[in-house]
């Protein structure tokens, strides 16, 4: 799950390393801290050595990536020396002075001012800013095709598994002109695929009581639907990334069958049992999750859907778990994740009886895996003679390896296209399906379309 990205960069005057781990939000905030530290005037250089100082954006989601968290400091300190912890760990404080006490300064999640002020501080800035090297859309650290749209930090759910809330606090979103703004100067910079990321997609607006706000002086309300009906205006595919199954999600089925944003929809379940989706404080009637994807399916076909569990909740029995495979078998998702529960310090979770044994987690974790493993190989195998437009992500010595518009970049599988080399990063080529396993699919390069 958690990702790592090291920056690189030409290197002159004050220089900053940037270590950044976490999921894609955290991702948008490192983008958005080097883009402001790189309008300064400051360089971003790949390594320790090269570098006056070291920021470290942190995750905290979990229990193994807290670890990799204190260890990837624990490496900035020993390497360089001097280190700025920011990101979702950042507010844990106490814990990591705990491990590493000569960290400079500790700022918490979302918190660019605070990380930009404490650089200026052990590192002051050089007087001439290169202002005209920062390029309009930021610096991203997605190759140039794609990139994160975040919409909005916090989140107002309090699932009991979840430390979000308590990191991130509750939901604030951005104004949805701010929103579209940022998206169409990314798309006029080359971007051709817009990933929409938040703790909670669908919720978006909610706080701003959906306020109507100006893009290019139209009339847009901070809304889910709306947003997804505008970004779809654009000349770039627009994926929806955690969705929360709110009833209203609905609304936006009718978009992706018109074709205005992909027919994709990443959308965490995390159980199918009534009693423990209660347990972790979550939307409980199963039943109706069920129609609703039939629906969904009636209204989009070709309709990808996405989807996490846990399994080995607190209090999870046999029957439980046979409930989450009755729902897996019923429900024919496309791409599943999977975690055993681990309990992450501060989750109220911890306190619920019927803790499951380590053994039992991981036996119901890998049956799941291999149960739903069935599933989505019966589902790409019903690909195999199609033809897809995918887009190029990379091109290696044996050929092209590219995703269709099913598949999420680096959640999801890769098209691997042999020989055709002559292809370029963000092209977008039709192919037909040749082959399919459980997760990736095997195309050739199809003839172009006869013209009538
Ligand atoms: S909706 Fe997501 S971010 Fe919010 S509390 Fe639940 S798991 Fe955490």
């Amino acid at each position: 799950m958690p990702f790592s990205h090291r920056f690189s960069a030409m290197t002159q005057s004050s220089r900053i390393g940037f270590i950044s781990l976490g999921c894609p939000k955290a991702l948008v905030d490192s983008e958005q801290i080097m883009t402001k530290l790189r309008s300064e005037g400051y360089d971003l250089v790949p390594t320790y050595r090269d570098a006056d100082l070291v920021v470290v954006n942190t995750c905290g989601f979990i229990d193994a990536a807290v670890e990799e968290s204190l260890d990837a400091i624990g490496e900035a300190l020993r390497e360089n020396g001097k280190v700025i912890v920011t990101g979702c760990l950042g507010s844990r404080e106490e814990e990591i002075r705990a491990r590493h006490p000569q960290v400079l300064k500790i700022t918490g999640a979302h918190a660019y001012e605070a990380v930009v002020e404490a650089v200026h501080e052990h590192l002051p800035p050089a007087h001439d800013p290169f202002i005209d090297l920062v390029p309009p859309e930021g610096i991203k650290l997605t190759p140039r095709h794609y990139a994160y749209l975040k919409i909005s930090e916090g989140c107002n759910h309090r699932c009991t598994f979840c430390i979000i809330p308590s990191l991130r606090g509750d939901l604030v979103s951005r104004p949805v002109g701010e929103v579209l703004q940022e998206a169409e100067r990314l798309v006029t910079a080359g971007v051709k695929e817009l990933l929409v990321v938040s703790q909670d997609t669908s919720a978006y607006g909610v706080d701003r009581r959906y306020r109507t706000d100006f893009w290019n002086g139209r009339p847009v309300k901070t809304r889910f639907y709306e947003l997804a009906q505008a970004l779809g205006s654009m000349d770039a595919w627009v994926r929806l990334h955690y969705v929360y199954p709110y009833p209203h999600v609905d609304e936006v089925i009718p978009l992706m069958a018109e074709g205005l944003i992909l027919p994709y929809l990443d959308i965490p379940f995390q159980h199918a049992s009534e009693h423990i989706l209660k347990a972790m404080k979550r939307p409980g009637d199963t039943s109706n999750i069920l129609a609703r994807i039939r629906k969904w399916r009636e209204i989009c076909p070709d309709l990808t859907i996405r989807s996490t569990f846990i399994a080995g909740f607190p209090g999870e029995t046999d029957e439980d778990f046979e409930e989450l495979l009755d729902f897996l078998d019923q429900a024919q998702l496309d791409r599943v994740g999977c975690f055993a529960y681990s309990p992450v310090e501060g989750a109220k979770a911890n306190e619920l009886p019927g803790a499951v044994p380590e053994e039992i987690k991981q036996e119901r974790l890998a049956r799941l895996m291999a149960f739903q493993e069935d599933i989505s190989a019966a589902r790409l195998a019903s690909r195999v003679g199609q033809r897809e437009t995918v887009v190029i992500d990379e091109v290696v010595e044996e050929g092209a390896v590219a995703r269709t518009r099913y598949d999420a970049p680096d959640i999801d599988g890769q098209v691997f296209i042999d020989g055709a080399t002559h292809l370029k990063v963000g092209d977008r080529v039709e192919v037909i399906i040749e082959e399919a396993d459980e997760h990736d699919l095997w195309a050739h390069l199809a003839e172009p379309l006869a013209t009538p």
